[in-house]
């Protein structure tokens, strides 16, 4: 499956759709998500067209890679989530409930967020 250049993530990497940004650098954005579901809810992406974890795992460089990881540890530290926990969610696929196809990965924190999965 190729890229979707028209998914809303990749319209707020372009500037076309504004973001609340938390967090950029060469490789990265960061911005809260619009509908959060714990008081903090952050979506953490590469900038790079990869459309989920598989095709991250795939084709992004060791750079890349590494940005995206110490992205997540510093905003959770900048957003003081380090210390009181929070949980980190990547999407992928159908049985995954992937809804924007560009790879992002959710920060959750702010609250006990209980069980990791629910009862289907
Ligand atoms: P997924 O289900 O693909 O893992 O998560 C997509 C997330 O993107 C959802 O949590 C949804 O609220 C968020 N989202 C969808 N459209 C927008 C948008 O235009 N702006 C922001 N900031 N978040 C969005």
């Amino acid at each position: 499956m190729s890229y979707d250049s028209n998914n809303i993530f990749a319209k707020i990497l372009r500037g076309e759709i504004p973001c609340k940004k938390v967090y950029e650098d060469d490789h990265v954005l960061s911005f809260h998500d619009i509908a959060p579901q714990a008081p903090a809810h952050i979506l953490v992406l590469p900038k790079g067209p990869y459309r989920d974890m598989n095709d991250f795992a795939a084709k992004a460089s060791p750079d890349e890679i590494a940005a995206l990881f110490r992205a997540i540890g510093r905003i959770a530290k900048e957003q003081g989530l380090d210390e009181t926990g929070y949980r980190v969610i990547s999407n992928c696929g159908a049985n995954g409930g992937q809804e924007v196809p560009h790879l992002h990965l959710h920060i959750l924190g702010g609250r006990r967020l209980g069980r990791m999965v629910q009862a289907a």
